[in-house]
């Protein structure tokens, strides 16, 4: 039986050969963090300190592993309140968090032609942790859900409406660490900037426009291939590129060459971490570097006209919060539009890059979809 009174949170985002998962006290405090890699018949777990390989052969046996090493660490399942899922995609229809009925776990699953390389892997883990946990109240979080507020011309593509009806249309990703963002942005700035463009930069990476809170426009579209040149995608391509791939390679030929052989890797010739990119000095890594840099440039441009103008910008993912290189590159970029920073503050991550008086302001915060999870499961545990 589980515990009404037991008080931590724990957070599962699911891959489709991975389990991370995070784990949070009453207090919303982070106690234990890790998860399992690689699920097939080496597995390996790690979690706080431990470390060890796994018999772990699908998500089932990934949770279930999992599950006997929170509690070897002290967390007791009986004392679990509740379980929050990052969800990739929750198509038109789920857009705040929700407690995993049959109903929202129908919607998630007609959501998979939408993101058939998560959504399946996400309820095959609230599957499993159903049987394993029958208890346990489950919540889900959409990724997609920070950007229901962009207006329908961001929203549409130029096609007819009952394309846009069977859900051709833009979504936009990395919603809970934008969400995030605007979170710790309001506690640092002391009050939240009226329109703040923010990059979350890491193997995947996406632009937003916050509008007051809101976003109005991003840079991800129908799928997380869109946009910014990212670790493997391709990001923005003309479609006519796409259908000739697919002539020649045939549909998974195509779509395995955007998602996992472009961007990055495939500009550098096979190099998709932008660390081991920025340690490497032939002609290929640095211009797939420049070309990340000038992306996100030009998409930002573009964000700045859907809000009418800047007056913060954030860095957030892998990337932003820890490559002063990247963060440098874009941001001489965007001095036309205010923005500058102190190269020192830049150098050290600091959380703030800008002058005290500038107009501008320039942040480094860290991503905090997992905290943006445990809260609205926790807080969508006690409405009810
Ligand atoms: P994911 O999208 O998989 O969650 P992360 O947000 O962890 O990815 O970001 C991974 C990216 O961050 C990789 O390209 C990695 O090289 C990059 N990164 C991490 N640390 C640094 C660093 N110190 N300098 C440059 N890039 C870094």
């Amino acid at each position: 039986m589980i515990d009404p009174t037991g008080g931590d949170v724990l957070v599962l985002n699911v891959g489709s050969s991975s389990i991370k998962c995070a784990v949070f006290d009453s207090s919303l405090r982070e106690v234990l963090r890790g998860g399992v890699e690689g699920l097939g018949p080496r597995a390996r777990l790690q979690l706080g300190a431990a470390r060890r390989d796994v018999d772990a052969p699908d998500h089932r046996g990934g949770l279930a592993a999992l599950l006997e090493a929170l509690e070897a660490q002290g967390v007791a399942l009986n004392r679990l309140r509740v379980v929050g899922h990052r969800v990739v995609h929750g198509g038109p229809g789920l857009t705040q968090p929700a407690h995993i009925t049959p109903q929202v776990r129908a919607e998630i699953a007609r959501c998979t032609p939408l993101a058939p390389l998560h959504n399946p892997h996400h309820l095959a883990a609230m599957d499993a942790l159903a049987t394993l946990v029958p208890d346990l109240p489950q919540v889900a979080c959409f990724d997609t859900g920070f950007h229901a507020t962009n207006p329908q011309v961001a929203l549409r593509y130029a096609l007819p409406a009952d394309l846009a009806e069977a859900g051709l249309r833009r979504y936009g990703f990395h919603g809970l660490s934008y969400g995030g963002v605007v979170r710790r942005l309001t506690a640092l700035a002391g009050a939240l900037p009226g329109r703040v463009l923010a990059f979350h930069l890491g193997n995947g990476a996406s632009a937003c426009a916050i509008r007051d809170g809101q976003s109005v426009a991003t840079t991800m579209g129908y799928s997380p291939t869109d946009g910014l040149t990212m670790g493997t995608r391709s990001g923005s391509i003309d479609p006519n590129v796409v259908l000739r791939l697919a002539e020649e390679r045939g549909i998974d030929g195509a779509r395995h060459l955007l998602t996992h052989g472009a961007g990055l890797a495939g500009l550098s010739g096979g190099v998709s971490d932008m660390r081991a990119l920025e340690a490497r000095d032939d002609p290929a890594s640095r211009f797939a570097i420049d070309h990340f840099i000038y992306w996100a440039q030009r998409h930002a441009g573009s964000l700045i006209a859907a809000m009418q103008g800047l007056d913060a910008v954030v860095f957030t993912g892998g990337i932003g919060e820890n490559s002063a290189m990247i963060r440098a590159g874009i941001l001489d970029g965007l001095t036309w539009a205010g923005a500058r920073y102190d190269p020192d503050r830049n150098r050290r991550n600091a959380p703030r890059l800008h002058a005290k008086d500038a107009e501008v302001s320039v942040w480094v915060l860290p991503a905090e979809e997992e905290y943006m999870i445990a809260q609205a499961a926790r807080d969508l545990l006690a409405t009810v």
